[in-house]
């Protein structure tokens, strides 16, 4: 019984972390059809709407017409079609850099950059909050791994200033994605610049939500390729579509096309993804109104949650966790507001710190205002019940 799965998994469940897939039935949309029940949903990515716009899926229906469905091989074989060629052209453009690589998911491409620009003589500095993928980036590497306090450049400068290491990496989310905060980019590169490191941000939460024309927050603070040397984003979530991509000069993204394993030995992403994607970059560029539209559903939820007395974090990004504390608690209102038809995710450890679970809001710009009032009425409900 050296394999004694079963308790663990108990464990899991007793402690209130269990987690099991839900299926869903229909298209992401504020309205989904999941486990056979329908819900008014706020636990998706698709922040502007974009998962199952019609100009999207006419692009992709197209370039499944034309190219078919699979890829066939990797980039450097034969996978890489004319429409991988246009939008990484189209993304390096989009975000101000020199050049611009894709991965297949957003997780390849922080293990992809992370592991082939640092080996051990080298140090990666995360940010405590990290995604996970940012993380394991930086342990798979072998560098010597530091994670600095949260957002707090002086525990992170004084890190910098200890190390000895031939190339010093600074890793962060630009948008935490379990706090909705975000990092002070500028702070950070200042401090990179100082002591001769790369900063490279992730900013899958940031890319189409922020900035004028979407482009995330490096748009939003006007920082450059010399000021953030890699950036990641990823087109599965404020995209709408699948996959991710690295941009940066082009001297990094050649030195990523022949060094990062993830990219070199994976089977390209279906041409129709990336067509997709250039109906969607457009979308994102061209419609700005989708980005009020959804500023607006924010300042309204954190209104109402605040007058219910309700504990929000620092975001002025489509993540507003309502802030629980215990698992179990977490759960329980998450079950609570399933019962009502709605559907918000409870985060729990290991995901967030021992302590802090929480509702996990998410906005997207194809919620109403009506709808995001019918959440609140119904947190209503629970925050009383709780109380009494
Ligand atoms: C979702 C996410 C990823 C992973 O991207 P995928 O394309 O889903 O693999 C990486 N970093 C952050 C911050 C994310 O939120």
């Amino acid at each position: 019984m050296a394999f004694n799965l079963q308790a663990e998994l108990a464990a899991r469940k007793e402690q209130g972390l269990f987690r099991q897939t839900q299926v869903a039935q229909s298209p992401q949309g504020p309205l989904m059809k999941i486990n056979g029940q329908s819900y008014l949903t706020f636990c998706s990515n698709d922040y502007l709407g974009l998962a199952n716009h019609p100009v999207v899926v006419e692009a992709f229906k197209r370039a499944a017409d034309e190219f078919g469905v699979g890829s066939g091989s990797a980039h450097l074989v034969n996978g890489h079609t004319d429409y991988h060629e246009q939008l990484e052209l189209a993304l390096a453009e989009f975000t101000g850099r020199e050049s611009a690589i894709l991965f297949s998911t957003g997780y390849m491409a922080n293990l992809g950059v992370v592991g082939a620009l640092l080996n051990k003589q080298d140090a990666v500095f995360e940010d405590k909050w990290n995604h996970a993928s940012l993380l394991d980036a930086g342990l798979l590497s072998g560098a010597r791994f530091q994670r600095y306090l949260h957002n707090d450049l002086d525990n992170l400068q004084t890190r910098l200033a200890r190390s000895d290491g031939r190339r010093k990496l600074i890793v962060t989310d630009a948008v935490f994605s379990m706090d909705g905060d975000s990092a002070d980019l500028k702070g950070l590169s200042t401090l990179a610049k100082q002591h001769d490191a790369w900063l490279m941000v992730d900013d899958a939460h940031g890319f189409a939500v922020l900035g004028d024309q979407g482009a995330g927050l490096c748009e939003q603070a006007n920082l450059n390729q010399d000021d953030v040397q890699i950036l990641m984003g990823t087109l599965g979530k404020g995209f709408g579509t699948a996959g991710a991509f690295v941009a940066g000069s082009s001297e990094l993204i050649e030195y990523l096309t022949n060094f990062a394993r993830p990219f070199i030995y994976t089977t390209a992403m279906p041409a129709a993804i990336a067509a997709a994607t250039l109906a969607s970059l457009d979308i994102v560029k061209n419609e700005p109104e989708r980005r009020v539209h959804l500023q607006k559903l924010i300042q309204l939820f954190r209104a109402g949650a605040q007058n219910l007395g309700l504990t929000l974090m620092p975001s002025n990004t489509a993540i507003q966790p309502v802030l629980v504390g215990d698992a179990k608690d977490a759960l329980h209102m998450s079950e609570q507001l399933k019962q009502q038809g709605i559907m918000v995710t409870a985060i729990r450890p290991p995901t967030v710190p021992e302590g802090t679970a929480r509702l996990r809001v998410t906005l997207s710009a194809a919620h109403s205002e009506q709808q995001v009032s019918q959440l609140l009425d119904a947190l209503k409900t629970i925050t009383i019940r709780r109380n009494t």
